[in-house]
């Protein structure tokens, strides 16, 4: 049955863009704005032209992973122009609110903002969009996988938040609006020691391996707690910018690849 006559909302393609991935999570605060962003940067240096969207309204993290701030332009025909920085088109809804607005101002912005983000944003050609979903499977969420055309969502999960992996899987929120899981990404599964570099798995490993035997999906790969990949987006310059032949970058650039 069409869409249309369920009454489901029509999927769009966003304008000028060739591939849409999402980046997800089940919970807030395990890396998932810091793992797309590398990404978005590592696929820039593989040479795809690369944009990064992001859509976490109360907590949009880009303008400082990607150092910049002031306000979107809009072209003759009303749309956004996103800014760049380090070869990566960006467009946030940290430009259009600002960080001091009052939560419940931006609560009340949220779905108009949000159409705008998704369907009047000047791309000006792009092989791939990163979209940086709030963490969670809410109403925005739901919404920008029933309105947009994505070709596949990448899960991040810390070994601590692995359960609530369960959670994604379980509403089976990406499968009902028909929108692949491309697999997982494993954050701060190893913890590299400041001093002499040692590398300790401080949560055992194997669980996620498991878990991804489990749900089906596969393992992309895992990127380890490390105090430099930290400081390297507080300071605004992620890891795969600061540290270009590092093994970290590394480690996002064989994400990339596997995706
Ligand atoms: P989320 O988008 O899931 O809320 P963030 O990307 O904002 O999470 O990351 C939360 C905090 O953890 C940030 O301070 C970030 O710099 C830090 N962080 C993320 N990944 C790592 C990592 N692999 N090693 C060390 N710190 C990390």
């Amino acid at each position: 049955i069409p869409r249309m006559q369920r009454g489901l909302p029509q999927k769009r393609r966003i304008p000028d863009v060739k591939k849409v991935i999402v980046v997800s999570s089940a919970k807030g605060g395990v890396g998932k704005s810091t793992i797309a962003a590398n990404l978005a940067l590592a696929f820039a240096r593989r040479g795809l032209r690369t944009g990064i969207l992001d859509t976490d309204i109360f907590g949009p993290s880009i303008p400082t992973l990607f150092n910049i701030s002031g306000e979107p332009r809009l072209s003759t025909n009303n749309q956004l122009i996103p800014l760049s920085n380090y070869g990566v088109k960006s467009m946030s809804m940290g430009y259009l609110v600002g960080e001091d607005a009052p939560v419940v101002w931006r609560g009340l912005m949220v779905m108009k903002a949000l159409q705008q983000l998704l369907h009047e944003v000047e791309w000006g050609g792009l092989d791939l969009l990163v979209l940086d979903l709030p963490p969670g499977t809410g109403d925005v969420q739901l919404t920008i996988s029933q309105q947009v055309e994505v070709d596949g969502a990448v899960i991040v999960s810390t070994p601590q938040t692995l359960s609530a992996l369960d959670a994604i899987k379980g509403v089976n929120m990406f499968g009902k609006v028909n929108v692949p899981i491309l697999g997982l990404i494993q954050n701060m599964s190893v913890f590299i020691c400041p001093h002499c570099s040692e590398s300790t798995h401080i949560f055992g490993s194997g669980p996620l391996e498991k878990k991804c035997r489990e749900l089906n999906l596969p393992l992309l790969g895992d990127i380890p707690l490390d105090g430099r990949i930290c400081e390297d987006a507080d300071r605004g310059m992620p890891t795969v910018v600061a540290d270009p032949k590092g093994v970290r970058a590394q480690a996002f650039g064989q994400i990339a690849q596997n995706i």
